[in-house]
């Protein structure tokens, strides 16, 4: 037997879909049209009135919202119903600079819950199950996200947040966690430590994971699989809209279907604006359709994926985003190549390297340099007694494969680079460019 967390929502035939999201965006777009005046500007500069819009093929007539406008407004002028009336705070990671905050609703928070606790079922999760939260809890999104979703479903919940690994293993050990909630930059830290305090992939309890927050590629999966002896399934969301279980990845782990009776997704031509056919890859943009206290229209997200309305085999009709591959503000442009860290990545694990890496770009007489620096495994590390060189030149020229352009690779002994509890910073640009 299959299971859902909300069976008729996420296997609504799409003809039905359509209709539940029309209805719910002309009652979103008049909601903050009537409520929110930088939203009744914005519109009222585009020429659109909410009667424009009747259903989801009107959207285009709408104008976006970008992260910029969050920050011009912070704290409340996105705010669409009073303050009195909502009932919580959280705020962006502050990755890209300075942290949006969003507020919610008790209506907002619970529909939050429902999307985390979808995820957490798609995963296999039961109410038997024991799901160890990693992710940071406060301001932060990732704790607070997957902590209601799991009492939501009725699973034991463990508040772990982030950090302090030696007591995360203990109580994964003792009190026999069977899923882990974490990014998945943690979630290979902790298996490399599990592996180091001498227990096998087997030892622990853990059936499954849960892993979003920052990019990841599929080597990484694999990676965190073995190490950890888990199913490992992608969750994205960002605190615009609600936080984390916006999408969420189902038994096929490839893609992760996208709650679309709560949000309506778009990929757009980032330069352009251009709304995209399905299966086209560019940035993605969501609207919320059921939010109070913080609704989003058009918003773009900066990050880049793939939409695909294939049919699933776990019977959910929800369409699917790729896995993004990062922002568009991730991406480098190095020697005028577009440089995204997921592709390094990727060939750093295929070549049987650790995904604890750094990049460094730099500009040196007007010409970019790429250095990367690679940790390897302690048993690399002593097997590579001589041949660094080789070695450092052999992954060189599998890079370069990959991205077409040269870089500089430094093995690095075990342990030296900076492990992340949270999202991983992984890329340092040392040019000066504006
Ligand atoms: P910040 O923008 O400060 O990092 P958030 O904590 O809200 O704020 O993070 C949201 C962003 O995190 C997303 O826009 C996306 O770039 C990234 N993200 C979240 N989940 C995933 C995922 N599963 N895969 C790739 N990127 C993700
Ligand atoms: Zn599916």
């Amino acid at each position: 037997m299959r299971n859902y967390y909300q069976k008729e929502a996420e296997t609504m035939p799409l003809e039905q879909l359509r209709r539940l999201q029309s209805e719910k965006l002309k009652a979103q777009v008049k909601h903050v049209y009537e409520n929110v005046p930088y939203y009744k500007n914005l519109m009222d500069e585009k020429g659109v009135k909410p009667e424009d819009i009747n259903c989801v093929e009107d959207l285009y007539k709408l104008p976006f919202i970008s992260k910029a406008d969050l920050r011009e407004t912070y704290p409340y002028g996105m705010l669409a119903v009073p303050l009195s009336e909502c009932v919580r705070i959280q705020s962006t990671s502050g990755t890209t600079g300075k942290r949006v905050i969003a507020y919610y609703t008790q209506k907002d928070v619970d529909l939050w819950e429902d999307c985390c606790a979808r995820a957490i079922v798609a995963a296999g999760g039961t109410k038997d199950d024991v799901v160890h939260v990693s992710y940071g809890y406060g301001l932060f999104t990732g704790g607070a996200g997957l902590h209601g979703g799991s009492h939501k479903l009725g699973s034991l919940t463990l508040p772990m947040s982030s950090g302090n690994t030696e007591r995360q293993i203990q109580f994964m050990m003792d009190l026999k966690s069977t899923i882990l909630c974490c990014t998945p930059s943690y979630a290979a830290y902790l298996g490399e430590s599990l592996k180091e305090r001498g227990y096998k992939p087997t030892d622990n309890h853990l059936k499954a994971g849960i892993f979003g927050a920052e990019p990841w590629t599929e080597e990484m999966r694999k990676d965190i699989e073995s190490s950890l002896g888990i199913k490992a399934y992608d969750i994205y969301g960002l605190t615009e809209t609600s936080g984390p279980g916006v999408a969420f990845e189902c038994e096929e782990q490839n893609g992760m279907h996208v709650n679309e009776d709560h949000f309506l997704a778009e990929i757009i031509d980032p330069d352009t604006g251009e709304v995209l056919p399905e299966g086209e890859k560019g940035e993605l943009v969501f609207t919320s359709l059921d939010k109070e206290a913080f609704p989003l229209i058009r918003y773009r997200t900066r990050d880049i994926c793939v939409l695909s309305r294939k049919k699933c085999s776990c019977g959910r009709t929800f369409v699917k985003m790729s896995k993004p591959m990062g922002r568009s503000d991730d991406m480098m442009i190095i020697k005028g190549v577009n440089v995204f860290p997921s592709q390094i990545e990727t060939v750093l694990l295929n070549e049987g390297y650790t995904p604890n890496y750094k990049i460094e770009v730099d500009r040196v007489n007007n010409s970019d340099t790429l250095d990367i620096y690679v940790e390897l495994s302690a048993e690399q590390f002593s097997d590579t007694v001589s041949g660094f060189n080789a070695k450092e030149k052999s992954l060189a020229s599998a890079i370069k494969t990959m991205l077409g352009i040269q870089p500089v690779v430094h093995l690095v002994p075990p342990k030296t680079i900076e492990r992340s509890e949270g999202k991983a910073v992984r890329v340092i640009d040392k040019r000066k460019l504006v």
